[in-house]
């Protein structure tokens, strides 16, 4: 059995079935903000990733979690203030601009 695969943000063959929709619109590209929960060996919590046109945001379990338009337009201003494509939550402390992980 195959089963049906595509990028999503940075990741690519994510399962489709692992996507699911956040709930809500980007207010920016106007495209559905879907959301993806991995797992990571080793690490608990698990992380939550979001991601819509602009970009990609990441947050821990157990943080807050951008649950609206509203919030979400934060981010993306954010993303296109720091020219970032990957925001990365890390215990509510927001890293420095300059930080390029993945992006
Ligand atoms: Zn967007």
């Amino acid at each position: 059995m195959k089963i049906s695969k595509r990028p999503f943000g940075p990741f690519l063959d994510v399962p489709c079935d692992d996507i699911k929709p956040a709930g809500f619109k980007c207010r920016e590209c106007r495209h559905p903000v879907e959301k993806l929960a991995k797992v990571l060996p080793n690490l608990v919590p698990r992380m939550f990733f979001y991601s819509c046109k602009c970009g990609m945001v990441t947050t821990w379990e157990d943080e807050a979690q951008p649950q609206g338009s509203r919030v979400w337009r934060l981010n993306t201003n954010l993303l296109k203030r720091s020219g970032a494509k990957v925001l990365i939550f890390n215990g509510a402390r927001k890293l420095s601009a300059g930080f390029s992980g993945i992006n």
